[in-house]
C-alpha cells in the first residue's frame, strides 16, 4: 500500500479508462519504480559501463545505450558519474528522444530542457555534428540545466532560457527536430515521487492541458517543412495525450502523425479516448508501468510536410546571424582582451587550441566573447543576439584581472591528448577531489586536467607543489548518493 496513497480521482479515472485491465495497472503501484544508466557514448559503451559500476548488463530494449540499474544499486555519487559516464533516467523517458530521430548535423531545439536528461541524450546522438539549443524558461533551473550538460562535455550545446512563444517569433522553421517535453500534470511520477501523488489535483489537467495547446502550437512554428517536432508528458490524462494531438492535427494542416519504430513493451496511444480524433492516433505510443519496466509516459511524433514555405518571421523579427557577442544583451568588454587571455591559457594549458575550423574534437566551430566570457559556438547554431542566452555554445572561460579561468565545462569536453598537463587520480584520490580537496602537485606549474582512468573530472592549477583544487564549489560532494541522483533524475 503506497503511503501517501494514489489520489481517489485519479484511481476512478484509471478504472474507468482500463476497466479490466486496471487491477493489473494499480498493482504496479506495489513494485518500486524502475531506473536506468544511459551511457555517454561519446565517452563509453553501455557495455563498459555497466562493468564499471560492477552491474550486470541489462539493456533497456528502447534504447541499446541504456542499461537498468538494479534496486537499491546507487551510483550517483560515484567518480563516474561526476565524470559525465551516464545520466540515470526513468527506463521510459529514453523512448522520447530515440522517437525524435536526431542525426548528426541536426539542428534541434529542447523546448522545456532542464534537467537535462533529454537534452544530454540528443547531444549523444548528434555525436561531433550539430547543435542542440537547450532551452528553460524557468530561471530556477537552469544551473541544474547547465551543470548536468557540463558534465557531458559536448561542444554541440547552447543553452536558453527564453518563452517558447519568443523562440517561435525570433526562428520560425530554423530547427530540424523540436522537442516539446511538456509540463503536465505529472501522473507518471506517482510511483517515485509521494510529493506528486499529493499534490495532483483534477484541476492540474485542465490547466496543463490549456498549456500545453499553447505551447504545441508555437513549437510547430520552429520546425523547419519537412521537420519533426515529438510531443511527449509523463501524465497518463488523455486531455494531455491523444486529446492534444488530435486538437494540434485538426487546427494546424500540414502536419501528420509519423510511425514511431515499435519496442518490446510500447502500446498504441488510444483514438478511442479522444472522440472525434483520427484513426492515426495509434501510432502514438503509451508507456505504462505495468506492461514495461518503467513509468508512465506518452509519446507522439509529428511531421512537419516539406513544400510549404517556412513561416515567416513577424516583419520585425527576422532570424538569421546577428553579432552573437551581443548575445544575452551584454555588451562586450575588451572582446580583443578576453580573447587575448584565451589564447595565452590555450597556448599554454592546450595542445590543440579550439579555433572556427577546429576544436580539441576536430569540429568546426567559432569562439566568441560575451562580456569577460568566451565561448565555442558550433558554426550550426543561428545566435539572435537578443534572445536570453545562458551560453551561446560552450563555455570556454572568464577572464579574470592578469589570467584567464578555464570553465568546468571546458574540461569536461577535453581529453588527456589535448591538454598538456594532466594528473590521473590514484586509486582512493578521486572521493577527495570531489570534496574539493587538494592534492600534492609534481614539478609543472599551471592548469592541469585532472582525471579519474581517462576521463576528465574538472581543472586544478599547480603552483608551489600544491594542486590547487578547481572543481565547482557548487557540484562538491556534501550531499548524499540520492540527492545527487534526484537532481539528475528525470
Ligand atoms: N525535458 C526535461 C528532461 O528530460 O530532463 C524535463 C522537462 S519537465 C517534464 C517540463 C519542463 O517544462 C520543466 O523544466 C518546466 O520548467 C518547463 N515549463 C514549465 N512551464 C513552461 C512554459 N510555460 N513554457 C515552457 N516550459 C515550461
Amino acid at each position: 500500500m503506497l503511503d501517501p496513497p494514489l489520489p481517489d480521482q485519479f484511481v476512478e479515472r484509471m478504472r474507468r479508462l482500463l476497466g479490466a485491465e486496471a487491477d493489473a495497472f494499480l498493482a504496479s503501484y506495489g513494485r518500486p519504480a524502475e531506473r536506468s544508466a544511459r551511457a555517454n557514448t561519446g565517452k563509453v559503451s553501455a557495455r563498459d559501463l555497466a562493468a564499471l559500476l560492477g552491474v550486470d548488463l541489462e539493456p533497456v530494449p528502447w534504447c541499446e545505450d541504456a542499461s537498468f540499474l538494479p534496486e537499491g544499486v546507487r551510483v550517483g555519487a560515484t567518480a563516474a558519474h561526476a565524470a559525465g559516464l551516464f545520466y540515470i533516467q526513468d527506463p521510459s523517458a529514453l523512448a522520447v528522444v530515440e522517437a525524435l530521430d536526431v542525426r548528426p548535423g541536426h539542428r534541434v531545439l529542447d523546448l522545456a530542457a532542464a534537467p537535462g536528461g533529454k537534452t544530454t541524450h540528443i547531444a549523444s546522438k548528434l555525436g561531433t555534428s550539430g547543435v542542440v539549443v537547450a532551452n528553460e524558461v524557468d530561471s530556477g533551473r537552469l544551473q541544474a540545466l547547465a551543470d548536468n550538460l557540463d558534465r557531458w562535455g559536448s561542444w554541440r550545446v547552447a543553452i536558453a532560457g527564453e518563452t517558447v512563444e519568443r523562440l517561435a517569433r525570433r526562428l520560425p522553421g530554423a530547427f530540424d527536430r523540436v522537442l516539446l517535453d511538456a509540463p503536465c500534470s505529472g501522473e507518471g511520477l506517482f510511483r517515485r515521487s509521494g510529493a506528486a501523488r499529493v499534490q495532483w489535483q483534477p484541476g492540474h489537467v485542465r490547466g496543463s492541458a490549456e498549456r500545453q495547446r499553447e505551447l504545441l502550437g508555437q513549437a510547430a512554428r520552429l520546425v523547419r517543412p519537412g521537420g519533426v517536432l515529438v510531443y511527449s508528458t509523463c501524465t497518463f490524462a488523455p486531455e494531455e495525450n491523444e486529446r492534444q494531438v488530435a486538437a494540434f492535427l485538426g487546427a494546424h494542416g500540414g502536419w501528420e502523425l509519423l510511425e514511431i519504430p515499435w519496442r518490446p513493451g510500447f502500446s498504441p496511444g488510444r483514438p478511442d479516448w479522444s472522440p472525434g480524433g483520427p484513426a492515426e492516433l495509434a501510432r502514438t505510443v503509451r508507456l505504462w508501468p505495468h506492461l514495461l519496466r518503467g513509468e508512465g509516459h506518452f509519446v507522439a511524433k509529428l511531421g512537419r510536410r516539406d513544400g510549404g514555405a517556412a513561416p515567416g518571421p513577424d516583419g520585425r523579427d527576422r532570424p538569421g546571424r546577428r553579432d552573437p557577442s551581443r548575445a544575452g544583451g551584454r555588451r562586450p568588454r575588451q572582446p580583443g582582451g578576453v580573447l587575448a587571455a584565451w589564447e595565452a591559457f590555450s597556448a599554454d594549458a592546450l595542445t590543440r587550441r579550439p579555433a572556427p575550423s577546429s576544436t580539441p574534437t576536430g569540429a568546426r566551430a567559432g569562439a566568441r566573447v560575451v562580456g569577460d566570457r568566451a565561448y565555442l559556438v558550433p558554426h550550426e547554431l543561428i545566435v539572435p543576439g537578443d534572445l536570453r542566452w545562458l551560453r551561446p555554445g560552450l563555455l570556454l572561460g572568464r577572464s579574470r584581472p592578469g589570467r584567464f579561468e578555464p570553465a568546468h565545462a571546458l574540461a569536461m569536453a577535453s581529453t588527456p591528448s589535448t591538454v598538456r598537463r594532466r594528473r590521473r587520480l590514484a586509486t582512493g584520490e578521486a572521493s577527495a577531489w570531489l570534496r574539493g580537496e587538494p592534492l600534492q602537485a609534481g614539478p609543472s606549474e599551471g592548469w592541469t586536467l585532472v582525471t579519474t582512468g581517462d576521463w576528465p573530472l574538472g581543472w586544478g592549477r599547480a603552483v608551489g607543489g600544491i594542486l590547487k583544487n578547481h572543481y565547482p564549489k557548487g557540484l562538491r560532494a556534501h550531499g548524499s548518493p540520492s540527492e545527487e541522483e534526484r537532481r539528475s533524475g528525470s
